[in-house]
């Protein structure tokens, strides 16, 4: 399996740590609000990443951290008059309920920023014994200097990264590159003792440290949105290779923006769609058909015609279930034939196709394009003249393939009660626009299905005999 890395900016071969294992972190959201879709682009390449590891026969340990005290947060707490506990609480539950409904697995561990202070503090100690950081009244700094290889994810060097930053002079740092690790407490914010007396840490030492405390020191895959390079990334880099004196992570991944009119979608563009609103037009595998429909590399454009087409085109692949599934009602033969035990068999060259495209950096566009042709050739093969093996093979390679993208796992069978439901309130409303004789039809078809219907005086109630 090659992945891209943006760290030698090349596809690599993946090797994880320990054999059929794989240590991910990626970073999560910052809780004070609902999560847009844009947000949701990342989250879901991560999580299809992380499926396909598994289905790829790795034992995944996948962590995803919420960053629970920043100064959003803050703002956030004091304009509602609470704490900020109870703002990251209210909204990692909103955030598990969105997730959910867009079928992103649950992480392996969800650190909160908030419950890691003690091991920040201590990382913060060590960095300031080994040199790497000083302290200015209660805020510490990362020297930036000390550190050889500072720049080298986002490939730049610190003298030009030096010279863009003198602009914005900061006379507690001793180089404009300095970033903090620890702020002291400002009036109106929640602060822990340290000693430096009181304060927060920063957003760039929360990852580095969950990660550390929960992954160690090197851990195989780091991830996060392409705005994260810098200088989130590198800054995480910096802290954790300044203080283990080991390389931090094997393979850095990024995932491209989520546009709109080719501008980043963002709360501050206000040009955003939370992942709650999409989901209450739309299916979760037609948003996740969006974004996985292109390369998690290259920047997507949203717009509604193409949620609308990723409508149609994920429409088009359930047509194919749905077919199997009313075939497994018909069919009348149980046993597989020799011969359609070779047509299944051939179906495994799609299989092998899909691994090969996946195998590649994760290219989930041509992965979909094989579901497509795996559904055209079962459409055009399979019949009620099949068997219900050869059918029920067919149904699961298709389900098998949809997984690891999150998508097409759902039935399209209605089911006895929500088909007999909606028929009695069809019965109902012909009763009350008088058309007796439709209301009479649906009862009697009813019937000669072993359905009986009893008009109460709480409603109409159905048994079957
Ligand atoms: P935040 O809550 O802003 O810290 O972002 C959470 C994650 O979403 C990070 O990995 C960001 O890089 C990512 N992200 C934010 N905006 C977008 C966007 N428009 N497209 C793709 N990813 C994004
Ligand atoms: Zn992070």
């Amino acid at each position: 399996m090659r992945l891209y890395n943006t760290l030698t900016r090349k596809k690599e071969e993946f090797i994880p740590i320990t054999p059929g294992e794989v240590k991910m972190y990626v970073c999560g959201p910052t809780v004070y609000n609902f999560f847009h879709i844009g947000n949701g682009r990342t989250f879901i390449v991560f999580d299809t990443i992380r499926r396909y590891l598994e289905y790829r026969g790795y034992n995944v340990k996948f962590v995803q951290n919420f960053t629970d005290i920043d100064d959003k947060l803050i703002t956030k707490a004091n304009e509602e008059e609470t704490t900020v506990k109870e703002i990251g609480d209210r909204y990692i539950s909103e955030y598990y309920k969105d997730a959910d409904g867009l079928n992103i697995k649950r992480a392996t561990v969800n650190p909160r920023a908030t419950e890691y202070v003690n091991q920040i503090i201590s990382f913060v100690e060590e960095l300031i014994e080994k040199g790497y950081a000083y302290e200015v009244d209660g805020d510490v700094y990362f020297k930036t200097k000390n550190f050889e290889s500072y720049g080298k994810l986002s490939g730049q060097s610190l003298e030009d990264l030096q010279a863009g930053a003198r602009i914005s002079v900061d006379e507690r740092k001793q180089d404009p590159m300095d970033f903090a690790i620890w702020k002291a407490l400002k009036p109106g914010e929640p602060g822990w003792d340290c000693p430096w007396g009181k304060g927060r840490p920063g957003w760039h030492i929360e990852c580095s440290c969950m990660a550390k405390n929960i992954l160690g020191d090197t851990i195989d895959i780091h991830a996060g949105g392409s705005d994260l390079v810098f200088p989130h990334h590198e800054n995480e880099i910096a802290q954790s290779e300044a203080l283990t004196g080991k390389q931090f992570a094997n393979y850095w991944m990024h995932a491209a923006f989520l546009n709109v009119n080719n501008q980043k979608m963002s709360k501050s563009l206000n040009n955003f769609l939370t992942a709650r609103d999409a989901l209450e037009k739309y299916d979760a595998d037609v948003i996740r058909f969006l974004m996985l429909s292109g390369h998690y590399r290259i920047q997507l454009n949203f717009s509604d015609e193409l949620l609308d087409s990723a409508k149609a085109s994920v429409e088009r692949l359930y047509n194919a279930i749905s077919n199997l599934e009313s075939l497994l009602d018909e069919v009348k033969r149980e046993e597989i034939s020799e011969d359609e035990k070779k047509y299944l068999e051939s179906l495994d060259s799609y299989r092998q196709r899909y691994i090969e495209k996946m195998d590649d950096d994760f290219n989930t566009a041509d992965a979909i394009s094989v579901l497509f042709d795996l559904s055209r050739d079962i459409n055009s093969n399979i019949t009620v003249e099949s068997s219900k093996e050869l059918v029920n093979g067919a149904l699961s390679i298709i389900r098998e393939l949809g997984n690891p993208l999150g998508i097409l796992q759902k039935s399209t069978k209605v089911s006895l009660e929500e088909e007999v439901e909606k028929l009695i309130e069809e019965r109902q409303n012909a009763r009350k626009n008088r058309d007796f004789a439709l209301a009479d039809k649906i009862r009697d078809d009813l019937k000669s299905r072993g359905i009986i219907l009893e008009d109460t005086p709480q409603g109409v109630r159905w048994k079957k005999i």
